[in-house]
């Protein structure tokens, strides 16, 4: 168990090592919706074992919720329209992974107007 365990710090140190060159990137902004607020490097599922900068993010609470499947007012994630669309290829697998999930008419909307590299589409499986 005691391996495990320091895997599990070995790994949230190789993550909180990240926030710096993510807080540079970012200009100290989420860089979902652009608060400054409680800011924390953040996993985007899918990557690597071992945290990098391209399946990561700096990322506000409300954000990392959203990220985990907990929505909270989904009116307050409208940001992700545009998020949805960033150059940024973990912002954008973010913002596309919350919004598929949100299902109100204006995220159906955004996402049947949006346009994915295929490349990207296919990350997000
Ligand atoms: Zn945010």
């Amino acid at each position: 168990m005691a391996k495990g365990r320091d895997a599990h710090q070995a790994h949230q140190a190789a993550l909180a090592d990240l926030g710096r060159n993510l807080s540079r990137r970012a200009r100290s902004r989420c860089e979902l919706c652009g608060d400054r607020e409680g800011l924390r490097p953040v996993e985007v599922d899918g990557g690597p074992e071992d945290p990098i900068e391209d399946w990561a993010l700096l990322a506000c609470p409300r954000c990392r919720s959203a990220m985990e499947g907990k929505l909270g007012d989904a009116s307050a994630l409208r940001f992700l329209e545009e998020a949805m669309w960033a150059e940024l290829r973990p912002a954008q697998i973010a913002a596309v992974r919350i919004l598929r999930v949100v299902d109100m008419p204006w995220s159906i909307a955004a996402l049947e107007g949006l346009y994915l590299d295929p490349e990207v589409e296919a990350l997000l499986n």
